[in-house]
């Protein structure tokens, strides 16, 4: 009887330490949190209006290698809870060149990268996505 109740107060005792140290490496495991999120592809083409370039600051083409058809734009959401930060990337379909981008030139491109991607994944009819692209290109 008095081994037993000796061996279960040693347990006890025992037991806040290990409930430290997993949140300990739960901690670790979040704030290493840094996901990589496909928005969706844009082609050189749709980098442009009747006016010229939508985002003037990039251009319609990778300024690195000037021979991709695309980039496919992504956020990379870095997690630090209770806080998260989102950082966009147009990422060249040729040379994997990433050009970062403000939130007010995202706001410009998201829409279409976003309808391109529900194409791609069958969830719009081509019907549909010509007429939508042709009033966001419009702008
Ligand atoms: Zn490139």
């Amino acid at each position: 009887m008095n081994r037993e109740q000796s061996r279960t107060a040693g347990t006890l005792d025992e037991m806040p330490r290990l409930v430290k140290s997993e949140r300990i490496s739960v901690m670790i495991v979040i704030s290493k949190n840094d996901r990589k999120i496909r928005i969706g592809y844009i082609p050189n083409d749709q980098l442009r209006n009747e006016n010229g370039s939508i985002l003037t600051r990039v251009g319609t083409r990778c300024t690195t290698c000037n021979e991709n058809k695309g980039f496919t734009l992504l956020v990379e959401r870095h997690t630090f809870l209770p806080s998260q930060n989102d950082n966009y990337f147009l990422q060249c379909d040729n040379c994997v060149e990433r050009i970062g981008l403000e939130v007010s030139e995202v706001t410009k491109i998201e829409r279409i990268a976003k309808l391109n991607e529900k194409l791609k994944l069958k969830k719009i009819s081509k019907e549909k996505y010509d007429q939508k692209i042709e009033k966001l290109l419009r702008k």
